[in-house]
């Protein structure tokens, strides 16, 4: 069966191997590097622990009170599109509890063996990966009690992965550079971190020797059949699969489908830094930062803008953030960068992956909306998007992914 997957990050690509390894003849099309591409700019995390939505009980009153802020650790794009406004509707019915939990389990479940994933193939590739946890540390008490309630609610729900609530001395034993003012961390002790352009050149060679393979090119117009229109000539297959992250949009738009996917841009700056660099990876639980030591400089990744373009980052914009990090250090800087540019992550509202048939479409797939969990939800999402574009099988664990849930009749979505 020929399949074309549109799209090279980590969920394209993965996806693509586990379908090559399963027999079919899979081509890639993929834009190449260009502004805003979200998977080399991840924090390199790969943490079910973080599986909760964004969108919660009390989350709305919380984040009207931190937009209030200058140094808020998100902003909406002041371009208040209808697309724009009606995601921020489907995200505020999302909250409720009930909403909550059963996706915090779905998430869990898709991210279900993930760490051993990530060792599988670093097994096969030369692959940065560390094992240090998740030390979420926090200067507040109110911080510290939040990501506690997390990590029980995240335990209720399934997650297996251990947890430690330690105070500021038992924290800054953990992690040496932390400085005085942490108050405490929980630390996810099982969770695990690799460096996200390592993942994607080690799945490049393992498509590659899955018999795959990757082109370079923009696709811009689809029609059923498949044919697929791009930069590089036209590819006809009997699937596609849309894995084309933030672009998908745009993409399946050309089809008349209409998904409810924003960008929600955030900056990613890989600095050596002065001073005592950490060697655990830290979540900086108030401003929302994630920091990850790799073996040639700490990546600090931060912000969610949503609606906003990706691309090079303001100097100014940039400073804002490193601001914020210096408090939690005892003498580690981070300094300016030059490997530093925002990328778009894939967001719905409910912060739940879209991952599935496109109703009306036959033959064509999605698989996108992964939000701020691209890389530690991929190789679940490739374990499912195998029987699905193959059999059509939807595996249950696939149902509260359904793209289903926001499309209407097929064409549109509704908040
Ligand atoms: C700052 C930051 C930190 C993050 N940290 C983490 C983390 O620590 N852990 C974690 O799990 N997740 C993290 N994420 C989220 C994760 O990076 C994303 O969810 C994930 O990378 C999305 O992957 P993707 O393949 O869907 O999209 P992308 O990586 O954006 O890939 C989409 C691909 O499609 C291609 N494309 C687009 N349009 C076309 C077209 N018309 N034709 C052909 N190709 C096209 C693009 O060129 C691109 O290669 C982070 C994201 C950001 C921005």
């Amino acid at each position: 069966m020929r399949i074309i997957v549109i799209g090279g990050g980590v969920i394209g690509l993965w996806s693509a191997v586990a379908l090559a390894r399963a027999g079919a003849d899979v081509t890639v099309l993929d834009a190449g590097p260009q502004a805003g591409f979200a998977s080399p700019a991840a924090a390199g995390w790969v943490v079910p622990a973080l599986s909760a939505p964004l969108s919660g009980p009390g989350v709305l009153l919380h984040s009207a009170r931190q937009a209030l802020h200058r140094a808020a650790p998100f902003s909406v794009s002041p371009r208040l599109t209808s697309t724009l406004l009606r995601w921020i509707v489907g995200f505020v019915r999302s909250g409720s509890a009930r909403r909550y939990s059963a996706g915090l389990r779905a998430v869990l479940d898709l991210g279900a063996g993930c760490v051993d994933d990530f060792g599988r193939l670093q097994e096969m590739a030369d692959l940065e990966l560390r094992q240090t946890g998740l030390l979420m540390a926090a200067v507040t008490q109110s911080g510290l009690d939040d990501v506690a309630q997390l990590a029980e609610a995240t335990t209720a729900a399934g997650y297996k992965g251990g947890y430690e609530i330690l105070d500021g001395h038992a924290a800054r034993l953990r992690e040496p550079a932390l400085g005085s003012a942490v108050a405490g961390a929980v630390h996810a002790v099982d969770e695990v971190q690799v460096r996200p352009e390592h993942v994607l050149h080690a799945l490049r060679s393992e498509l590659a020797k899955a018999g795959g393979r990757l082109v370079i090119g923009t696709a811009s117009r689809l029609s059923p059949g498949w044919r697929v229109e791009s930069s590089a000539g036209t590819f006809t297959a009997d699937r596609l699969l849309v894995a084309a992250g933030a672009w998908s949009t745009e993409l399946l738009a050309v089809l008349g489908v209409r998904i409810p996917l924003m960008a929600a841009t955030g900056y990613s700056i890989t600095t050596a830094g002065t001073g005592l660099a950490p060697r655990v990876a830290v979540k900086l639980v108030e401003p929302s930062i994630a920091v990850t030591p790799f073996a040639d400089g700490v990546r600090v990744a931060a912000r969610l803008d949503l609606g906003r373009p990706g691309g090079p980052i303001a100097e100014r914009r940039l400073a804002t953030v490193l601001d914020r990090v210096t408090p939690y250090f005892a003498d580690w800087r981070p300094g300016l960068s030059t490997a530093t540019f925002a990328g778009m992550r894939p967001a719905t509202p409910d912060s739940l992956p879209l991952i599935g048939p496109i109703p009306g479409h036959q033959g064509l797939y999605v698989a996108t909306g992964h939000g701020m969990l691209g890389l530690t939800l991929a190789p679940g999402t490739a374990r499912h998007v195998v029987p699905l574009v193959l059999d059509n099988v939807r595996a249950p664990e696939l149902t509260p992914f359904a793209p289903e849930r926001y499309l209407l009749r097929g064409a549109s979505w509704r908040p």
